[in-house]
């Protein structure tokens, strides 16, 4: 077959950005092959996501749903999506690459013997190898982008959140063909018996958000976060962190940027205070537009940077925050 596949990352039902960008990836790489794209649900929710994955423009969506499902982490997507890769041999499949789809990847890849790439900031089509995935990703800690063709098949690949524009292809609702949901008990074996929600304070995950803004050491103290949480608030945007202002404890690990945090490839990344330490570097690099705020005009980061401004943070922001407020309001 040569339909390319996404499973649908979503939190019961709640489907996220990065499926729409990849819906439409797989309706471009599905269109170099003469196949469809075609999404995979599993899990609890699919008639609050139903609308919104139409609006994708897959041709057809694979549904396993059920209540049961949310009892457990990625074991029943495993045994789930395994199951129909085996069976029914797609030419390849799209997980976006979060902890949860790499795992989900990860572990089908492992179960199937198939080839898994991870972390992808850009895919074409590779003409000369019958218009299999050429893949762009960091390596080496980021100092070097190499680019891949993927040649298992069906191939398993996990691009990373905002690699693409999601773009919308409305046709109607496409056909829905349920799935067996039925689990063994080795999709069980790991069940969750709790779950705390942390408090986003509204804005998108780091690893979710088109534009984020970061902090870091040059901030001084935790409470002047708040003047880069004022700029996110503006621009929409979420809030990310150097390690050194994590490792102070001025803000939480799950907002870290780089090598040992989170790798992100956001419209949009202004980096404050930030030095661009060759770690910092890696998580950040495939953003498509850099700005860097920064009093030393030798910063390392000014070298990455597209845009940018040589001053003290503490008069930039503001200034900054206040002014897009005024264009937003005019
Ligand atoms: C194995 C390993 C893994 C690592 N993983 C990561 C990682 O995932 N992410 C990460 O970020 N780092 C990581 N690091 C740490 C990394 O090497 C740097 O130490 C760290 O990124 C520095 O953070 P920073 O840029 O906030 O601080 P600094 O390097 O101290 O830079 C602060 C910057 O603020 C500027 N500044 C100061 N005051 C002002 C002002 N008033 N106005 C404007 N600018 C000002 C300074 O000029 C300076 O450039 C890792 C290190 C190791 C060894």
């Amino acid at each position: 077959m040569s339909d390319v596949w996404v499973l649908v990352d979503h939190d019961r039902g709640a489907v996220s950005k990065v499926t729409q960008q990849l819906l439409t990836l797989a309706r471009s790489l599905a269109a170099g092959t003469g196949g469809s794209a075609i999404a995979v649900f599993v899990g609890p929710g699919w008639t609050g996501a139903e609308a919104l994955v139409a609006r994708f423009g897959p041709a057809a969506v694979l549904v396993a749903s059920s209540d049961e499902l949310a009892g457990y982490q990625t074991g029943p997507t495993v045994e789930i999506l395994a199951r129909l890769i085996a069976e029914r041999q797609p030419w390849g499949v799209l997980f976006a690459s979060t902890a949860g789809g790499k795992e989900v990847a990860a572990r089908v890849g492992a179960r199937l013997g198939l080839g898994v790439l991870a972390d992808a900031s850009a895919v074409s089509l590779d003409a000369g190898q019958g218009n299999r995935p050429l893949v762009e990703h960091a390596a080496f800690g980021g100092a070097q982008i190499v680019r891949k063709t993927l040649r298992s098949a069906p191939y398993l690949l996990c691009v990373k959140p905002n690699a693409v524009t999601a773009v919308e292809a409305p046709g109607g609702q496409p056909p829905v063909e349920p799935v067996d949901a039925q689990l063994s008990g080795a999709a069980r074996r790991v069940s969750i018996v709790e779950t705390v929600s942390t408090a986003a304070g509204g804005r998108p995950a780091v690893d979710q958000a088109a534009i984020i803004v970061s902090g870091g050491r040059g901030l001084k103290e935790p409470a002047n976060f708040s003047l880069v949480e004022s700029l996110a608030d503006e621009l929409g945007a979420g809030v990310g962190a150097s390690r050194a202002a994590v490792d102070a404890g001025w803000y939480p690990h799950s907002a870290q940027v780089g090598q040992t945090g989170k790798t992100v490839s956001p419209q949009l990344y202004v980096a404050v205070g930030i030095s661009g330490a060759i770690q910092h570097r890696a998580g950040m690099q495939t953003a498509k537009t850099i700005v860097a705020i920064n009093k030393d005009a030798d910063a390392p980061i000014f070298a990455l940077a597209d845009f940018g401004i040589v001053g003290d943070l503490f008069t930039v922001l503001p200034a900054l925050t206040a002014e897009i407020h005024r264009r937003k309001a005019t």
